[in-house]
């Protein structure tokens, strides 16, 4: 069985960088390194980072020139258990392919372009800042020996290493296996995900300011159902950070 550390090894370590042409992988029309994630500049260029102004609790984008800070309408809606929830791109274009792939279809050549997006936004805003970890979004583990990695581990990987804020994947367990989650209302996902998840046993994040770690953030309804057990349990904040958001 595979160790933790030899999961979460950058793919490019391992040396399947080797293998691959330096085309890109999603245009096949331009050149790109496998330090890059296989990704050229031509579809580098569709990348849309977020910027503000967002919604101060939940990240989501705004239309418009408003300058103060300001809550969304579904934030003042909704129960949340995060502080808050920030991510550094749009889930469209390029990224959606990218993460689609990167997931389901073991693309892991994608891992050095994800891991850039997420620590050129995401290092900024919490080196320094007295968080004490970064813990995943956990897979079931039937998931997980069916995708061979957890998504949400590997970015969370490399962000640990950029930020300096250790990782953690011992707090925090996957309990039931739900279904797939993107045909479902927001309500349904919410429903969905209650239960999901459990506190490791003797794990204690009392006091503890954690950063819950996600590929997609999409209505927030599996990051709050973490928060929600995070802070049951006494921590003392979870903010959520993922690489893409879905609009
Ligand atoms: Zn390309
Ligand atoms: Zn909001």
């Amino acid at each position: 069985m595979a160790t933790v550390m030899s999961k979460i090894q950058p793919w490019f370590e391992v040396g399947l960088g080797l293998f691959y042409p330096e085309v890109c992988q999603l245009c096949s029309a331009e050149r790109a390194s496998a330090r890059e994630g296989l990704v050229g500049p031509q579809c580098w260029s569709q990348v849309r980072f977020i910027r503000p102004p967002f919604c101060n609790r939940c990240g989501l984008p705004y239309q418009g020139d408003l300058t103060t800070t300001f809550e969304c309408a579904n934030c003042r809606e909704l129960k949340l258990h995060f502080s808050s929830a920030r991510s550094a791109v749009v889930a469209k274009t390029v990224v959606l392919e990218v993460i689609h792939r990167f997931k389901y279809s073991r693309a892991r050549w994608f891992e050095p372009f994800l891991a850039d997006l997420l620590r050129r936004e995401a290092v900024p805003v919490l080196r320094d800042k007295g968080w004490d970890f970064i813990v995943p979004v956990p897979l079931h583990p039937l998931k997980e020996r069916e995708r061979e990695f957890n998504q949400a581990e590997v970015l969370a990987w490399h962000l640990s290493e950029a930020a300096g804020i250790p990782l953690n994947t011992k707090i925090l367990r996957r309990v039931a296996a739900t279904a797939t989650q993107t045909k479902l209302t927001r309500e349904q996902r919410a429903a969905n995900m209650g239960g999901a998840f459990a506190l490791c046993s003797g794990a204690s994040p009392v006091e503890k300011r954690i950063v819950l770690l996600d590929d997609v953030f999409t209505t927030g309804a599996t990051t709050n159902a973490c928060a929600k057990v995070l802070r049951a349990a006494g921590a003392a904040e979870v903010c959520v950070w993922t690489v893409a958001r879905g609009l």
